[in-house]
């Protein structure tokens, strides 16, 4: 009889440990919510302030403060979505840097002598080398 009854209070603890789990378990939901619901107050706070800053009602300097980061934040946005659209537009006459035309150097058509080989110059009438005539 003592075996049966420590089976049974096994079963009973176990089914008690698992409605507690789930008792529990619907509580830390309930909690969730509310936190949920704490949060989304203060975004409503938030808003409220952002808005008595942009009308410059705001005077404490804390919130001041996190409301310039907000605009900060605000003008990068602004300024990421500029480079989105100039990335989406495909046809958008996109500066294209003028390659500069790299001029080819002109070869330097060197004068030689046929005599010796010696380079002269385009001008001379003989080599100044061997003195032959050009
Ligand atoms: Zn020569």
């Amino acid at each position: 009889m003592a075996f049966f009854d420590k089976i049974t209070a096994a079963a009973k603890s176990a089914k008690e440990s698992a409605n507690t789990a789930i008792e529990v378990g619907k509580l830390n939901m309930k909690i969730k919510n509310e936190n949920d619901s704490i949060e989304q107050f203060k975004g409503q706070i938030g808003d409220l302030l952002w808005a008595q800053y942009q009308e410059g009602e705001v005077t404490d300097p804390r919130i001041i403060a996190l409301c310039e980061s907000i605009a900060a934040a605000n003008a990068n946005i602004e300024e990421l979505q500029q480079q989105i659209e100039v990335l989406k537009a495909p046809s958008a006459p996109v500066e294209e840097e003028e390659e500069p035309v790299e001029e080819e150097p002109q070869p330097v058509l060197e004068r030689h002598c046929t005599q010796c080989g010696a380079v002269v110059s385009e001008e001379s009438k003989f080599c100044s080398n061997c003195g032959a005539q050009l």
